[in-house]
């Protein structure tokens, strides 16, 4: 699919550049506006209605952090990608080549902020907080001591993240963990499986929160984090 998308859209570059006819341009932009080069990744629904978190998480901001920032890392990566073997490649793969590497560092950027922001939409849920089911419960109790530690290794590190970044709840081996990483950074390239996250880049909760971080950090960790989510992570 991804092929024939990617082999339309050239053709279609190619007849722009070529045809001299601007109802024939018109016609030829029309059929193919769904099938450029440049929509090579796509915007995936949301796991629920964007007034679903309310009222932890406003409508207001999950429209602008869906649809603007979100569509933003989306859109740059289409653009990006155009013409490079990165075009082929499903998103982790490009996280996972593209770290690290200084001249690769904005398509690593783009490509890992829609990677994490796709993975924090799902762990969060409308009815989440409360304890996670038993299977995960035994597991963080045995690497944390007990359900309440895990989450307050949790929110200090979604708290003390200096500037923009990511909390996180990984797999690390039989063990499980809590780390933080900054801007774009994923647990992924350090060989960890990540079960859930936490965006604490301001745009996640500054319309709702402004600078109090730890109000947001709170309220996602006690009434929506997905632990369903982490659970099905942790399984795979
Ligand atoms: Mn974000």
């Amino acid at each position: 699919m991804q092929k024939n998308e990617k082999s339309i859209g050239m053709t279609r570059r190619y007849f722009l550049k070529t045809a001299s006819g601007a109802a024939c341009m018109i016609l030829m932009g029309d059929l193919f506006h769904h099938v450029s080069a440049a929509d090579v990744f796509t915007l995936p629904p949301l796991p629920y209605p964007e007034d679903a978190l309310e009222p932890v998480i406003s409508a207001k901001t999950m429209s602008i952090h869906y649809g603007r920032h979100y569509q933003g890392y989306l859109s740059n990566l289409n653009r990006l990608v155009v013409g490079k073997n990165y075009a082929e490649m499903a998103l982790e793969k490009i996280v996972l080549t593209t770290a690290g590497k200084p001249g690769e560092q904005l398509f690593f950027n783009n490509a890992a902020q829609a990677w994490n922001h796709a993975f924090y939409w799902k762990s969060l849920k409308p009815d989440g907080g409360g304890d996670p089911p038993d299977t995960l419960k035994q597991k963080i109790e045995k690497s944390f001591g007990s359900v309440e530690t895990c989450k307050k290794q949790l929110a200090e590190a979604a708290i003390s993240q200096f500037g923009s970044g990511w909390a996180w709840l990984v797999s690390d081996g039989n063990a499980l963990k809590v780390v933080k990483t900054a801007n774009a950074e994923t647990p992924l390239t350090e060989g960890l499986k990540p079960l859930l996250t936490i965006d604490v880049w301001e745009h996640a909760y500054y319309l709702d929160y402004q600078n109090r971080r730890a109000e947001y950090v709170q309220a996602v960790i006690e009434k929506r984090i997905n632990w369903n989510f982490a659970l099905e992570n942790l399984k795979i």
